[in-house]
């Protein structure tokens, strides 16, 4: 049975319209006067506009390192999206629960919350830190600003569980991400004589084309890795454009693509190899004209999650779970940065399914929130007993 509390909480959070986009101030406002109702202090820590902030609060002794439960407060948007229920308010139906954010992923916030008051009152000996993100979804941004403040905290977290959309199994492995932006500068001219101009459309081709038999080559050759549907590393085009009329050569054409790799593979070495391509590419354009140009920009990148099987966290946050399946998931996390950068060892847990999340009518089911309130109760009597 789900308890009221923790409902009343998701109500609460839902009604927020975090987008990334949005400002979650007034979100972690309503938070932080919650945890103050139990006597717990919390701390921001502010985007540079200070538009944005992360939460960080620790609940029992203060001078110890502790379990990190860590979760993004911010959600995609629903533009564009057909919904049928309102997306902004928490609605029950058939024993599913839906909202923007009921799977991805407030409801493990507001469970980790609703138990504040439990833990309190448990008298941890060892803490729990709540560590609550903003900006996740464009890329893991936000949560580095938290990870900075931890860097130079006299204390770091021993482990982390990560409240993503698991179903309550636990995760130990997913792929990091490099996107980039590519942008190739032609020169352009009457398209009767095309010769004498630089088609960026066509050299953008050229490049994707590349990148596209880069991703035939991972499918064929690898590396591999078990536990995943897609046991490589993937390469994907997703956007293009350019030029602006069929009568001109275009001397503008710009495209976006991403690489997630797994952990045998570093993605810097794959856009080594492309840049190697680029700069053979641009001696030919400037054999026409000296201006021409290719630009790579990274504009997101986050490490994959790779915590061995013998980390002690594993075996402990499994002793939570009643979901002992096992897999890898297919989106990336903020793990990636706590395990690689911190060096905390993590895991990722949490109710609901990524089936739902990011969808128009996203929900979650009544069952995966009792499931995630029994592993609370769990974790508090591991820590305090
Ligand atoms: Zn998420």
């Amino acid at each position: 049975m789900t308890q009221a509390a923790t409902l009343e909480i998701l109500r609460q959070l839902i009604s927020f319209d975090t987008t990334s986009a949005n400002s979650n101030l007034e979100l972690l406002s309503w938070i932080q006067d919650y945890l103050q109702h139990s006597g717990v202090d919390s701390r921001l820590v502010y985007n540079e506009e200070e538009s944005k902030a992360n939460l960080y609060a620790t609940l029992g002794p203060q001078d110890k390192a502790g379990v990190m439960l860590s979760g993004h407060t911010d959600t995609v948007p629903v533009t564009g999206q057909n919904w049928t229920y309102k997306p902004y308010q928490l609605s029950e139906h058939n024993g599913r629960y839906y909202g923007r954010g009921t799977a991805d992923m407030k409801t493990f916030l507001a469970v980790a919350l609703a138990a504040v008051p439990a833990m309190q009152q448990a008298n941890l000996h060892t803490p729990v830190h709540l560590a609550f993100s903003y900006d996740e979804e464009i890329g893991c941004v936000g949560v580095r600003r938290l990870i900075d403040m931890l860097q130079s905290h006299p204390l770091k977290p021993a482990v982390c569980i990560i409240g993503e959309p698991t179903t309550m199994q636990v995760v130990t492995a997913h792929k990091g991400k490099l996107a980039a932006r590519v942008t190739v500068k032609g020169k352009e001219c009457h398209s009767g004589m095309a010769p004498l101009g630089v088609n960026a459309v066509n050299y953008a081709a050229r490049l994707i084309s590349w990148l596209e038999q880069l991703a035939l080559k991972k499918k064929v050759e690898g590396p591999f890795e078990d536990g995943y549907d897609i046991p490589y590393s993937t390469v994907h085009t997703g956007t293009v454009n350019g030029g602006t009329a069929l009568n001109i050569v275009p001397n503008h054409c710009e495209f976006v693509f991403e690489i997630r790799n797994i952990a045998a593979e570093d993605p810097h070495t794959l856009l080594a190899e492309f840049r190697t391509y680029v700069e053979r590419l641009i001696a030919e354009m400037r054999e026409v004209d000296e201006g021409c140009d290719i630009q790579i920009d990274i504009t997101t990148e986050y490490p994959g999650l790779s915590t061995a099987d013998d980390e002690e966290v594993v075996a402990f946050v499994r002793d939570l779970t009643s979901n002992t399946e096992r897999g890898n998931i297919n989106f990336g996390t903020e793990g990636g940065l706590f395990s690689q950068v911190l060096g905390i060892p993590t895991v990722v847990c949490g109710p609901g399914s990524m089936n739902q999340g990011h969808k128009p009518d996203e929900y979650i089911e009544a069952e995966q929130i009792s499931q995630c309130e029994a592993f609370m109760a769990r974790l508090i009597n591991q820590l305090s007993a």
